[in-house]
């Protein structure tokens, strides 16, 4: 169900029933010369919409602008400092707490959002307004991507290419993957941007010309869609998990 196309009185059961909220959470900013600056919300939306339609659970709007400075060298990138990200998102919860709802998971499909949707979570948690926590679409389906992608990258690289190609094909530059590919840090790795064990670079620029990493040719929309399909079952057990918790479980321990 999406919240947005619902006229209220035809959201009371769920508010009265039920106590999930899905909510999507991306970014505007750069994803190389072959993607849209749209590649993260479309992803996180995609999901989101996707899972609240087969299972009959709430999604919001979705959040299109998130914390991306490391993409600030690229034109149109755009960004919300990390404090005011975390206030817009704790608001917005406790206005869902309002309605009724104690648990939310944020579709997320941006990483540099990660830690202030944790940072969030804790506050709402600590606080034992709801329970709130991120869940990001690669993370619940590691394995297949790395069988599916030889060079894969953290960012704009062929697992989100892929994606695209699924959710929005016709906004994907296909005539420049090569680009994209050859332009960029094909074979990134664990010690990409590292010297003596600490991490030297701040922003994405710094280790890719043109913002993103991995092997590009190697997406298809077909391989998109077995990763929709793969981490699509993983959003509807975790939320089938959590609505079956009990809220008490969901809190923090007692001081022992
Ligand atoms: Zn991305």
């Amino acid at each position: 169900m999406y919240l947005a196309e619902k006229a209220w009185p035809d959201l009371e059961t769920y508010f009265r029933n039920e106590s999930l909220a899905l909510v999507p959470v991306g970014s505007t900013e750069q994803h190389g010369p072959h993607l849209p600056l749209a590649t993260d919300h479309l992803i996180a939306e995609g999901f989101a919409r996707g899972v609240a339609e087969q299972t009959g659970y709430l999604c919001t709007p979705t959040i299109n602008i998130g914390v991306s400075p490391h993409h600030k060298q690229f034109h149109g990138t755009m960004w919300v400092d990390p404090p005011a990200f975390r206030a817009y998102v704790e608001s917005f919860s406790r206005n869902l707490a309002y309605h009724g709802i104690d648990r939310i998971i944020y579709v997320n499909a941006h990483g540099g959002n990660v830690e202030h949707l944790r940072e969030v979570g804790r506050r709402l948690r600590d606080d034992e307004t709801m329970y709130a926590i991120e869940w990001m679409w690669n993370d619940s389906i590691p394995d297949l991507v790395d069988d599916l992608f030889e060079r894969n990258g953290p960012h704009g690289g062929p697992k989100e290419t892929a994606m695209i190609q699924h959710f929005k094909n016709e906004w994907v530059a296909e005539d420049r993957l090569a680009e994209a590919r050859d332009g960029g840090l094909a074979g990134f790795d664990s010690e990409t941007g590292r010297k003596f064990g600490s991490r030297v670079y701040y922003d994405a620029i710094e280790n890719a010309d043109n913002g993103v990493f991995g092997d590009q040719t190697d997406a298809t929309a077909e391989k998109g869609e077995q990763m929709y399909d793969a981490a699509s079952e993983q959003l509807v057990r975790l939320c089938e998990w959590l609505t079956t918790q009990d809220f008490r479980d969901l809190m923090p321990e007692d001081h022992i």
